[in-house]
């Protein structure tokens, strides 16, 4: 030991000479910002993106929510590029709402009214109709939501679930949106949004990343060990606002008014998706809550 070091275990000894070595970044401070989910101030640096490691995460210690910093910019693009046939059971892009739709075969009991928010090429909505749910779709793309409305017969609105005038008065029993939340700054919003778009009893499904994923877990301790260093792209900016884990999605649930009911990660491919399932460490996860009746 070096003297004037006084470092009690083997990992703050690598991350000392790794940072010393210029590996790593010197610690960052806590954040300046609160929780986005429960309000908890100074939160901790969790870990960041970016080549300077400029845009930053913070894990609340309530919650578990990461909350990263949006300061550093977002980008919101939309991922949508061309139309799959939704009819197609042959096509791979058709897969993972194959998947999804298998997960509400198992776990919501009644079939009724089922509502895709941000249904893209209409896969999902396509299965259900086969399968006797009374469907409708919101899609923020005009030129997407006419195609699919026309090809699978379905209504399809074209809005933002978010601006609240999709479906006045209208409640479905089950509503469902896929890899949308994470890039909501404010979920407990959007939650609301969805929950007004829910029957009391009804059903919410969500599909979003688990940042407590294995894998991920791994790499943040590479990259904080200075062992891995991730090669950003030059104009790279985050695109996800929020990462979740079962804990802070139980606490979103139920501060805007629904109990989960399930949590299962998934993965596509057929032997990984048989273990994240049952231990849920896989990158993707899904969700089913219930909204409370009173
Ligand atoms: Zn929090």
């Amino acid at each position: 030991m070096l003297p004037g070091v006084m470092l009690k275990s083997r990992s703050k000894y690598v991350s000392f000479y790794a940072m010393k070595a210029g590996f790593m970044a010197p610690a960052v401070e806590a954040s300046n910002f609160p929780c986005r989910l429960c309000g908890t101030q100074a939160m901790p640096y969790h870990y960041s993106l970016g080549n300077q490691g400029q845009f930053k995460y913070y894990k609340c210690p309530d919650c578990k929510l990461v909350n990263y910093d949006l300061r550093g910019g977002l980008d919101q693009e939309q991922y949508n590029t061309i139309f799959v046939d939704p009819t197609d059971d042959n096509e791979k892009f058709n897969l993972d709402k194959d998947q999804s739709f298998d997960f509400i075969n198992r776990w919501v009991p009644h079939r009724g009214s089922f509502l895709d928010v941000g249904c893209g090429m209409g896969r999902l909505m396509y299965l259900a109709k086969r399968a006797g749910w009374q469907v409708k779709g919101l899609e923020m793309s005009a030129h997407m939501a006419v195609l699919v409305s026309e090809k699978l017969e379905i209504e399809v609105a074209v809005g933002d679930f978010l601006q609240g005038d999709a479906f006045p008065g209208e409640q479905f029993d089950l509503v469902v949106l896929r890899h949308v939340i994470e890039h909501m700054p404010d979920s407990l919003e959007a939650i609301r949004q969805l929950g007004r778009l829910t029957r009391p009893g009804g059903y919410l499904l969500l599909e979003m990343p688990n940042i407590e994923a294995w894998d991920k877990r791994f790499k943040r301790f590479l990259v904080r060990h200075g062992v891995h260093q991730r090669k950003f792209s030059d104009n790279f900016l985050p695109g996800h606002c929020n990462e979740f884990c079962r804990e802070s999605m139980q606490r979103l649930m139920e501060e805007s008014g629904f109990q989960m009911l399930r949590w299962e990660t998934y993965s596509m491919k057929p032997i990984s998706n048989f273990i994240y399932k049952r231990l849920h460490v896989g990158n993707k996860a899904r969700m089913l809550a219930r909204k409370r009746i009173s």
